[in-house]
Parts: C-alpha cells; sequence; structure tokens
C-alpha cells in the first residue's frame, strides 16, 4: 500500500513550539466550557472553585484558578455526588458524554495500585486512532505492514484500543494476545515469519520479551532473532526505557524496541536513537502537560532537566476531561532538540509520588535505584530491597539497601562492587546508600509489581 499520511501530519513540527502554545490556548476555553455545559459534577467543581471560564485564556490562568486533581482526589470528587441514579447516574453526570455513547471500556494496567477506568465513545475512538497513528508512524510503521499483538488484551488500554488502532491505521493486525501464553504467541510469530517472510511490528512487555528469549529456543529451537522482527513496540511497564533492559532485548531480538505510554488524548513514544533520549510527546495539540511540584503542589518551569509530577489537561475527548489531572507519575522532561531529529519534547519516567523517599531533603524513588541497580546485573541478580526502619517518606541517612550480588562474584570483590553502585548512585541521585550484600535468590520474586520496600519498623 502507498504511504498515506494520518490526518494531522501538519502538527508535527509544531510540537514543542510557542505556536503549539498560541493552539493550545485557543482550544483550552471551549474545551472547559464544554466540560462546565457537559458534566453536572464538573459544572459543580468549578462553581465550587469560584472559577469564571471566561477569564480563563492562558495555561497560567488556568494554573491559577485548579488545583491539580490525582485519581483519590478525583474519586472523591465522583462519589461526594451520589445518589439515587446510583453509580450510572453518576457516570452520567459525571462524564462529558452520556453513558449510551460510550462504545468501549478499558482500563489502565493498574501496576500501580486499582486499575483506572477509560470511557470511549466513537470520537474518543477516533482521537486514540490519531495519536496511535503519529506513534506508529514514528515507530517506522506503515499501512500494510504486519503487526503481532502480543500484549494483554483483555480489558488494558493497550489491548483492544490497541487493536482497534492498528486496523484503523491499516495494519495488518494479528491480535494472538498475552493471555493466550507464550508457546502460542511464539509459535503464531514462527508462522507469520514463514508465511510473510518478516515481521514489522510486534507488541510486547519488555518482561515478556525477556521471558520470550529464554522460551524461543526451547519451544522451536531457534533463538528469538530468527523470527524476523523488524521492531517491539512495548508498553504497560518501564523497561524499554532502561539501558540495560533495552539492550538485551535489542541485543537477542536483533532489532530496535520503542518505548510508549498514554490514552487518547496524550501519548508518548520513544526514538530509535541507539541511546534512550526519553518518550517524545506527540499530542500537544490535544493535551496540555505541565510540571507541579509533588509536596507543593505548585507548577514547576517546564524546562529542559526539570523534574516534577506529570500534570494534564485535554484540550479534546467526549467522555472523559479531567482538568489538570495529576497522574501521580514522576518525570524528567528535555526540551532541547532530540538527537534523533524528531520533534517533542521528550519525558523520562523516575517514579512515583506514592513511592517517594526523602533522605536529607533529597527526593529519592525506588524506580530510580531500581534502574541504576539494573544496570549492574550480571554482577547482581537486580533484586534488591530498600531497608526502613521508620515509615516513609522520611529515611535518616544513610539509606539502607540489601542487594543480591550475582552467582559468579567472588567475596573479595563484593566491597569494591558495593563502593561503585554508591559511587553510581551518588552521581545519578545525590544520595549514597550503605549497601548489605545477600547470596542470589535470597529475595521473595513477584510476577506482578515489585515491592522494593522493606518495612523493618513493622518488625
Ligand atoms: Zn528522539
Amino acid at each position: 500500500m502507498e504511504d498515506r499520511p494520518y490526518w494531522n501530519m501538519e502538527m508535527e513540527p509544531l510540537l514543542n513550539t510557542p505556536e503549539m502554545r498560541e493552539i493550545q490556548q485557543k482550544r483550552l476555553k471551549p474545551q472547559l466550557e464544554m466540560i462546565y455545559e457537559r458534566s453536572a459534577i464538573q459544572k459543580k467543581y468549578i462553581d465550587s472553585l469560584g472559577v469564571n471560564l471566561d477569564k480563563i485564556n492562558t495555561l497560567e490562568d488556568l494554573q491559577k484558578a485548579f488545583p491539580p486533581m490525582d485519581k483519590h482526589e478525583m474519586r472523591q470528587l465522583v462519589m461526594s455526588n451520589m445518589g439515587e441514579g446510583g453509580i450510572e447516574g453518576l457516570l452520567n453526570d459525571f462524564l462529558c458524554a452520556p453513558l449510551n455513547d460510550v462504545v468501549l471500556l478499558a482500563t489502565t494496567s493498574g501496576t500501580t495500585g486499582e486499575p483506572t477506568p477509560y470511557f470511549f465513545t466513537q470520537g474518543d475512538l477516533e482521537l486514540m486512532y490519531e495519536s496511535m497513528a503519529r506513534v506508529l508512524w514514528r515507530c517506522g510503521l506503515r499501512p500494510g505492514d504486519t503487526v503481532v499483538h502480543a500484549m494483554g488484551l483483555s480489558m488494558f488500554g493497550g489491548g483492544i484500543p490497541c487493536i482497534l488502532s492498528l486496523v484503523n491505521f491499516g495494519a495488518g493486525t494479528i491480535p494472538v494476545g498475552a493471555e493466550s501464553g507464550t508457546e502460542r504467541v511464539v509459535t503464531y510469530l514462527n508462522i507469520v515469519n514463514m508465511v510473510k517472510g518478516e515481521i514489522d511490528g510486534v507488541f510486547m512487555t519488555p518482561s515478556f520479551a525477556e521471558y520470550v528469549i529464554e522460551k524461543c529456543p526451547e519451544i522451536l529451537s531457534v533463538e528469538v532473532k530468527n523470527l524476523g522482527i523488524k521492531r517491539l513496540l512495548s508498553g504497560g511497564e518501564p523497561g524499554a526505557g532502561i539501558d540495560s533492559v533495552k539492550k538485551k532485548i535489542e541485543g537477542a531480538f536483533g532489532c530496535k524496541i520503542y518505548d510508549m505510554m498514554g490514552l487518547t488524548s496524550g501519548f508518548w513514544c520513544s526514538c530509535d536513537h541507539d541511546e534512550y533520549q526519553g518518550m517524545h510527546f506527540v499530542r500537544d495539540d490535544t493535551c496540555i502537560m505541565e510540571l507541579v511540584d509533588p509536596e507543593t503542589r505548585e507548577p514547576i518551569p517546564f524546562e529542559d532537566g526539570a523534574v516534577g509530577e506529570v500534570v494534564g489537561t485535554p484540550l479534546a475527548g467526549d467522555s472523559l476531561n479531567l482538568i489538570r489531572f495529576n497522574s501521580n507519575d514522576i518525570m524528567q522532561v528535555f526540551t532541547t532538540p532530540c538527537l534523533c531529529g524528531r520533534s517533542g519534547a521528550r519525558y523520562k519516567v523516575i517514579g512515583r509520588s506514592d513511592d517517594m523517599l526523602k533522605v536529607k531533603g533529597v527526593m529519592v524513588y525506588p524506580a530510580a535505584i531500581d534502574n541504576i541497580i539494573t544496570g549492574f546485573v550480571p554482577r547482581v541478580t537486580g533484586e534488591f530491597r530498600i531497608v526502613l526502619s521508620e515509615p516513609p517518606p522520611r529515611v535518616v541517612p544513610p539509606l539502607k539497601l540489601k542487594v543480591e550480588h550475582g552467582e559468579d562474584v567472588p567475596e573479595h570483590k563484593l566491597p569494591a562492587l558495593a563502593g561503585e553502585i554508591a559511587d553510581k548512585m551518588h552521581d545519578a541521585i545525590k544520595v549514597r546508600p550503605e549497601i548489605t550484600w545477600i547470596p542470589p535468590m535470597t529475595l521473595e520474586r513477584s510476577a506482578h509489581k515489585t515491592q522494593f520496600i522493606e518495612k523493618a519498623y513493622e518488625g
């Protein structure tokens, strides 16, 4: 099939520019007015803040008028309006579209606690198609390419909404799904490769990709790099953004891995530069992104290298529209041009504000420690615990870590390795930990979200 641009390709060069700021400000008021007219609950909320929407013209006006609102605060706002209509009435009063117009329901992956529901009207699906088209195009996919989907299909935003987006994009879509199991996924990859001679793209989480590297030789008697996979597209969990994991997967599969996240109006994806540069934000035209301080909740200037909680306000979308929604994700932004030459500010995930620790006033995230420890594999197994003697977030220094050393590291080399890790951590996150070594396979493994904290204060 001939190359066919997606419908808003003219937005591409405008991402993260002053012209884009103008487009955003032009779209802000009509979107806020739409929310005010269509969501009874949000109308009440806006009135309770005493906000006059006529006066909101810029991002600064928005920041002054509305506090950031996270998932818990949103739930509180919604539930406080429970009336005779029950949950259905509540949703009709909260969403900006009637519940009858909702044609698809999905959730976030729920790796950070309870999954959050996402509602799609036909209009929301169109928005998602555009977002995904931009991402797929950047990753080098084109209509007519063959894509195998091997992430979770059930409920998860990266499942059916992703499949529909691929179909709308015009990709030859093969929804195998992670639920069908490793053997079936690997067998299908082999069949598709035999039929087509190569596979243009495979959707797979980084942890599943790592598992497939191990299992493929057992199932097919060939290494995974013989499956003709040209690119891996991943999301739902970190991994593609961790250098050591990225290099391991890219080496074994013999292809690039792209990291992506988002739903409907906000969307990020990484680029094909050899070193991970963060994820480019590709939807400035439908979502205003800003950073706030996790403690004071005050705006942090959106400048190269700034770190804060990511707060988003959609400028398009029918059903779920939250003003200054705080994702509680801590990210670092890079606003200078990327080495890959593509447009869009870049974001690196640092951690979750709920996991934040404070060591002598320095904010530390377990995910950031995880990134550093993982970089020392195979001299460590990658498993570790942060031992807290008092409830978080305050930690009296030194920050204590229990780290599993690698199988082949002789005992006399451990003190030097501990020093190396401590130096690296001091450089990266300004904290020098005290490391206690433990043998490999000592810590409990979890198939779900890894628990990094050991609460020694609970006895
Ligand atoms: Zn880039």
